[in-house]
């Protein structure tokens, strides 16, 4: 078959349209990231063909971030690389590492930004086999919607000393002499700005919600410190209430509506009207502070479905959860645009450099962050294939180091060979 039979997805009245001969670029990624992404690709390609033998295929196409970009094109994120994503809308990438003093904080967090991937998308569910720090890992089993775009990792910083923050704060002392007056200790601090929109928070909270509707999840839970962060944290609760009641009022049943029924009518009468509400399918819509979020994931994560929250809480939350069901090592994501299309799914631990080309590592997040590829392109049979696969060897206890050292009897694999198990067992 030659690269003419295959073409590009596009967005056609909102929905992506998917060939079945489809072009997906791929970034290697650094350190391990050609050892990954090499497993990686061999196991889609065999789920794939397992699923459709030549009906569908994908043809890779390599497309350049971090170390290898800089080597090739001198630049860590060249602008055919973004180009790329915006016209084949769904692409996959292994780690990169951070450039030193490049005059940018991540190169994650710049595509992210640059491509306005408002949704970074982080199922965390247990897979039998993978070792577990907590008694019953088999009870996680979340969505967390983690916003992308704003909050401290807008970058908005004055560094203690410098020009800029002198004249920052010599503002705030002429126009808000009060807030002013509460820094501590204004000659040494740095300062951060922390930006939480309207627009940001609706787009983030309808996509957390119509997906929930669309997987028939029972809850969604905003997480948020807005007891301490009022105009921040605060506002994302209220603003996401408020499109929950005002978009979704036949779907979705809230704690607003519990407590005002509570109020007006007791609280039997308030159960009642949620028991009957969540037995027509309504997905509960509930909000817990930040803090106490990182207890009961702990303590009654079977409470959790759904969690939608800002960009510093999702990066807590994504990896005390990824610590619950295996480590980063089986951590899948994917970084969304639900209105351009644009999609990037990735490995969310980093390029653990001392592991680079030993072949050793585990290739379980990116492939993972594949499969949700697959599903999120529709092509569900070669989805649940490949978990399947997955499953059973991880019940086979052929691990990577990584799961190898925590699960007794079990025989260590090198990345290559966790890849080659697992399509021998499609
Ligand atoms: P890291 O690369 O994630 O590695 C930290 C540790 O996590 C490793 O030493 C290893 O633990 C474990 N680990 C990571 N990936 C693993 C895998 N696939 N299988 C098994 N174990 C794995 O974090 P880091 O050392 O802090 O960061 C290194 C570089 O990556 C930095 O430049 C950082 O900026 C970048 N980074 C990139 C991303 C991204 O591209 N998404 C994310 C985070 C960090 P053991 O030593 O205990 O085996």
């Amino acid at each position: 078959m030659s690269m003419t039979d295959y073409s590009g997805i596009s967005l056609e009245n909102d929905r992506l349209h998917v060939p079945h001969k489809v072009i997906i670029p791929f970034i290697e990624g650094d350190g391990v990231g050609p050892d990954i992404w090499h497993a990686t690709v061999r196991v889609l390609n065999a789920a794939i063909t397992a699923a459709y033998a030549q009906q569908r295929k994908i043809h890779w196409l390599e497309i350049y971030a971090g170390e290898k970009a800089k080597h090739k094109f001198d630049s860590y994120l060249p602008e055919e690389t973004l180009a790329a994503c915006r016209q084949y809308k769904i692409a996959i990438k292994g780690p990169l590492t951070t450039p030193v003093g490049g005059g940018m904080r991540s190169l994650n967090v710049a595509l992210r930004q640059t491509l306005d991937l408002y949704v970074c998308l982080r199922p965390v569910r247990w897979l039998q086999g993978t070792p577990s720090p907590v008694n019953n890992p088999a009870a996680v089993d979340m969505v967390i919607f983690r916003e992308n775009t704003e909050d401290i990792y807008a970058g908005i910083e004055f560094e203690q000393g410098s020009a800029d923050n002198a004249k920052f704060l010599q503002l705030m002392q002429t126009h808000f002499p009060e807030r002013f007056n509460k820094i501590r200790f204004p000659d040494s601090s740095g300062i951060g700005i922390k930006p939480i929109s309207q627009a940001g928070t609706e787009r983030l909270i309808r996509a957390a919600i119509k997906y929930a509707i669309t997987h028939k999840r029972k809850s969604v839970t905003l997480v948020h410190k807005g007891n301490i962060m009022k105009f921040t944290e605060g506002a994302f609760r209220n603003w996401a209430y408020a499109l929950a009641s005002n978009e979704f009022a036949e779907q979705v049943y809230t704690s607003l509506q519990w407590q005002q029924t509570k109020a007006e009518q007791g609280e039997s009468a308030a159960n009642q009207e949620q028991a009957a509400a969540l037995a027509k399918g309504c997905i509960l819509i509930k909000d817990v502070i930040a803090d106490i979020s990182l207890q009961q994931i702990l303590t009654r994560p079977e409470t959790f479905d759904v969690i939608a929250t800002m960009n510093l809480n999702g990066d807590y939350l994504s990896d005390a959860l990824a610590a619950q069901v295996g480590g980063i090592g089986m951590a899948p994501g994917g970084n969304i645009n639900y209105q351009t299309g644009i999609a990037i799914f990735e490995a969310t631990h980093g390029t653990a450099p001392k592991y680079a080309d030993l072949d050793k590592v585990n290739p379980g997040s990116l492939i993972l962050s594949g499969e949700m590829l697959l599903r999120h392109l529709g092509w569900t049979k070669a989805a649940d294939i490949l978990i399947s696969a997955l499953n059973t060897t991880l019940r086979n206890k052929q691990l990577t180091y990584d799961l190898a050292r925590l699960i007794p009897d079990a025989t260590e694999v090198k990345c290559s060979e966790f890849a080659d198990h697992i399509i021998g067992h499609m």
